[in-house]
């Protein structure tokens, strides 16, 4: 197949790719890993793939692939050109390790797995690393037992030590002698992990190897299985995982683990990226970093070595100032479907009106798109009940002062400085702060503590609803 849109095509620019494994959803880590290898992409004018690495037919289900599509999506971090399914090339993968074996470069081993366990209690009496004892490498094909059929193993260098200039990691380099000879096609004929994944980055023309640091070991055994094929080796970059605030591996009880529940819990994906961005990778002291000047200064070599710590606070603060700068009528779109389940039914045509000429004043105030939503709902119909704070609020002083407050309310200017200009006249004239004649009405106008600014919030609603609120208040 080759077509504009081929993810098979050389280029002289640099070719990256993401290539998760279903699991059912796209992991946090994986979104950071996915956009670094955008960034790459965009930055260098070259090329992001993506391939679904689903040889694993049970996890890969339908409904995981889609995950991690959907999420890719929301991240803005698509590519351009058709995904691959490792899936769809397994013939291709056991074509390159019958080669292997027809050059010399991998041999059949026909142990049963019985036997290679036996080797490994072996090596383990003897105090060496559990390993594969090379039993048929040099041995006569002849010798094959009648029947059974043989695992491919790659003819692992035994001599030298092989080394690998990663570009996050430096030098990093092995012993050749501590890798016994790795199985590439099962007995069934199926491709393992290793042999794939090299199979499909040298297809796919893959100059740099952009992924978590996990898979580090794994880039010695795919180096020699390149040199093997005589293939060029593409560039690696490990990047460090990413752990809890504790240091720990991240888990469950760190935070989410998908990037669907950031979405879920509020988060924009812009604010998302930006977080994950310089969660390991630094511009200076920037914090705030569009996807413009990401793709302007991102590199690999200014990613740490150190595992990087999700910190939740900062990323909410993060998501908080995203909030702010971002459009109105956008923020309504996204605050639209939570105020449906809240109300049980779509905002009206007025209370959308309402929302959106409030957008300036809620937006200060939430954190996340939840948090904008719940403050939305003052320019819906209220709940009958108070929150408990609220309802110190509800005593007959407090009523007192927010009926004296409604006679001045009967005026035909209800604008936010006419209204200002009648509080702080009322307060006066009750001879209180204005602070305590504005918790009650707050609490009259919204049933809680905290709300935007009460000039904005009446003028808003107007003088109708305004006093309705109240009156229902008074009681
Ligand atoms: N499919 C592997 C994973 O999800 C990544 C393989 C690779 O990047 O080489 O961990």
């Amino acid at each position: 197949m080759t077509n504009s849109s081929s993810p098979f095509q050389a280029s002289d620019k640099p070719i990256v790719r993401f290539a998760p494994s279903p699991t059912g959803y796209l992991h946090i880590g994986s979104a950071r890993t996915a956009l670094f290898n955008w960034l790459y992409a965009k930055h260098t004018g070259g090329r992001f793939l993506l391939r679904i690495e689903d040889t694993d037919r049970e996890r890969s289900t339908k409904e995981a692939v889609d995950a991690i599509f959907s999420s890719l999506k929301w991240l803005g971090l698509e590519t351009e050109y058709d995904v691959v399914f490792q899936s769809e090339r397994l013939t291709r993968h056991s074509e390159i390790a019958h080669k292997l074996v027809a050059d010399g470069k991998a041999y059949y081993c026909y142990c049963s797995p019985e036997e290679v366990e036996q080797m490994r209690e072996e090596a383990r009496a003897n105090g060496l690393p559990p390993r594969y004892n090379g039993f048929w490498r040099d041995r006569d094909q002849a010798l094959k037992p009648e029947g059974v059929k043989p695992v491919v193993r790659f003819r692992t260098p035994q001599d030298g030590e092989t080394v690998i200039q990663d570009l996050v990691q430096g030098e990093v380099r092995v012993q050749n002698k501590q890798l016994d000879d790795l199985i590439l096609l099962r007995a069934d004929g199926t491709p393992t992990y290793m042999l794939s994944v090299i199979v499909d980055d040298h297809d796919m023309h893959i100059s740099h190897i952009i992924r978590g640091d996990d898979h580090l070991t794994n880039a010695f055994r795919q180096k020699q299985i390149y040199e093997a094929c005589g293939w060029n080796v593409p560039e690696f970059a490990h990047i460090p995982l990413i752990h809890g605030a504790d240091g720990a591996k991240l888990s469950k009880r760190h935070g989410a683990m998908g990037a669907g529940e950031y979405k879920d819990m509020g988060f924009l994906p812009e604010a998302l990226c930006n977080y994950l961005l310089k969660l390991g990778w630094g511009h200076g002291d920037d914090e705030i970093i569009s996807t413009s000047q990401a793709i302007e200064w991102f590199d690999l070599p200014g990613i740490g070595r150190a595992p990087a710590r999700l910190d939740m606070a900062k990323m909410t603060n993060l998501n908080g100032h995203y909030i702010r700068a971002a459009e109105n009528k956008h923020l309504c779109e996204l605050i639209a479907p939570f105020l449906t389940e809240k109300l049980g039914r779509p905002t009206t045509p007025i209370e959308s009106d309402r929302i959106l000429r409030g957008m300036d004043g809620l937006k200060e105030r939430a954190k996340t798109i939840i948090e904008l939503a719940e403050g939305a709902l003052v320019y819906a119909p209220l709940p009958a009940d108070y929150d408990e704070k609220a309802l110190t609020f509800c005593n007959d002083t407090s009523k007192q002062y927010v009926a004296a407050l409604r006679t001045a309310l009967l005026t035909p200017d209800f604008t936010h400085d006419a209204l200002e200009a009648i509080m702080r006249d009322c307060a006066q004239t009750l001879d209180i702060k204005l602070g305590a004649l504005a918790q009650p009405l707050r609490v009259a106008l919204t049933h809680r503590t905290v709300s935007p600014s009460l000039f904005e919030v009446m003028e808003i609603l107007g003088k109708d609803e305004t006093l309705a609120r109240i009156d229902s208040y008074l009681g």
